[in-house]
């Protein structure tokens, strides 16, 4: 059998049907007879656009799917110089809301927007909210939006097929002592991106890699063929998370691939975000190790119980783990190098190869699953984390490429110059992601002069920014 971190190598590097095979599951998802059964969704998001720098007042937001969630209150200054001021809040969404019914979560989400308005004292005002709600949404207008299925770790009933405004102005007005205006639903890429314009006007991708990933981007109207009208851009949500659902990524997934989506909340679907996101890469990297562990090549064979445990290896080690620097010692006896440690505590270190590091990180990870790492074990592991994050890296390249050609054509330029605005906690944490995502397009596409803006804040505070340019417009068709 082929070893699992050779089966996994195997697949890191995208090559170029790789990339034509996203664009072709674009084009899919932007047809309107191949979009009924395209994996890729491809869902316009109706906005239109990116913030002119006139908008101005107070905003709320409220930012669910991430890590965190989040309620936020933005304020817009129209001073010419762009200028923002913000307030935030994060708030647990206890697990059983995640899984339990819809109804209950959306009051939690009420409670959590009403005790902020509280704290700061503005409970009395009617206030324009945003939502940002980072899940496949159907929208037929900004501010309704359809949930098509639970990503990530939320499966709460009753939510699936329902608009999401509905469902959270029905909790507001239970509570009966807020009085709000829900102007729009944002993905959190889109988000991102409106963060991102903000500052670079040429900000036109917006890419998320942490608990989930995803992008966005500006399309032109004549190619989004689900929608009548020709004439300007629309952002695009293209879900690409949900990429290979229909088989087109079965190449390129590996056992270990298939074992994880066996184990999730949503099999079978999201195939692509398994592969790479925050919430599956320490599990990734966990079952492999308990794989290459009963093939005898780690811990002298033997698991133990925290090792065998669903999610116990936590994404955030491998950012501690990538982060050890690898050391070998040798010993010279008798015209001989002899390999004598390959991990040392920092003291010792410092004794013998200054500006070093150890395999410290990755010993007490290792110890911390009640496991007794010898060197070799510790070097394995730290490879096998390598393995996983890199394949990540490469295939997130591999389909920010496809977009960036998209773009390229559509505006027949033989040299683009755009901007992505990334968030999530991979791209932010872990040591190396960003870099060797980064490395991997400009090989990709040595044509293109892509910036990547990362953006403080983006999915929450972008809600505000698209609910500040819907008043503006709101405001200057009532004049
Ligand atoms: C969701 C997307 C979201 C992404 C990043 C995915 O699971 O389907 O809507 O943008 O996670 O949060
Ligand atoms: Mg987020």
């Amino acid at each position: 059998m082929e070893s699992p971190v050779g089966a996994l190598l195997s697949s890191t590097r995208p090559r170029d049907s790789k990339k034509a095979r996203f664009r072709r599951e674009m084009d899919k998802g932007l047809c309107r007879d191949t979009n009924p059964t395209a994996a890729v969704k491809m869902l316009p998001t109706f906005v239109r656009s990116t913030p002119d720098g006139t908008e101005q007042g107070e905003f709320l937001a409220l930012d669910l799917g991430g890590t965190n969630f989040r309620v936020l209150l933005v304020k817009v200054k129209a001073s010419g110089k762009q200028e923002v001021e913000m307030e935030d809040q994060i708030y647990a969404i206890p697990e059983h809301l995640m899984k339990g019914s819809g109804s209950e979560l959306f009051d939690h989400i009420a409670d959590c927007l009403a005790n902020f308005m509280e704290k700061l004292g503005i409970k009395d005002k009617k206030l324009p909210l945003g939502f940002t709600f980072s899940f496949p949404c159907q929208q037929t207008k900004l501010d309704e939006s359809v949930l098509l299925s639970w990503t990530k770790g939320f499966k709460s009933s009753g939510v699936e097929g329902k608009d999401v405004v509905s469902l959270l102005k029905k909790a507001i007005k239970k509570r009966g002592d807020l009085d709000i205006d829900i102007l729009a639903v944002i993905n959190d890429t889109v988000g991102t991106m409106m963060t991102c314009g903000y500052d670079d006007h040429l900000c036109e991708i917006g890419l998320i890699v942490g608990t989930g990933t995803n992008a966005c981007y500006m399309e032109q109207m004549r190619n989004l063929e689900v929608l009548d009208g020709d004439e300007g851009r629309m952002c695009v949500n293209t879900e690409w998370g949900a990429f290979g659902d229909d088989g087109a990524l079965e190449d390129l997934r590996t056992e270990i691939d298939r074992e994880i989506d066996a184990g999730s909340l949503n099999p079978g679907k999201q195939l692509f975000e398994k592969m790479i996101s925050g919430m599956y890469m320490g599990e990734l990297v966990r079952l492999i190790l308990v794989r290459m562990t009963k093939e005898k090549l780690l811990f002298n064979g033997k698991t133990t119980a925290e090792l065998l445990t669903t999610g116990s290896f936590n994404t955030s080690y491998i950012y501690a783990i990538e982060n050890d620097k690898l050391v070998c010692v040798y010993s010279y006896t008798e015209g001989t190098f002899e390999r004598i440690t390959s991990f040392l505590k920092a003291s010792e270190v410092s004794q013998c190869m200054k500006d070093e590091e150890s395999l410290a990180s990755t010993e007490k990870v290792l110890r911390g699953l009640g496991l007794d790492p010898s060197a070799d074990d510790c070097i394995a592991t730290q490879r096998v984390c390598q393995i996983v994050s890199t394949r990540a890296a490469h295939l997130c390249a591999a389909t920010l490429v496809a977009v960036l050609r998209q773009i390229r054509d559509n505006k027949a330029a033989e040299k683009l110059r755009t901007t992505i605005g990334v968030d999530g906690s991979v791209y932010k944490n872990h040591p190396q992601f960003s870099r060797r995502l980064h490395k991997m397009v400009r090989r990709l596409v040595p044509d293109c002069d892509v910036r990547f803006l990362q953006s403080q804040c983006g999915s929450g505070k972008g809600a505000a920014m698209v609910t500040a340019v819907a008043y503006r417009v709101a405001a200057q068709h009532a004049e």
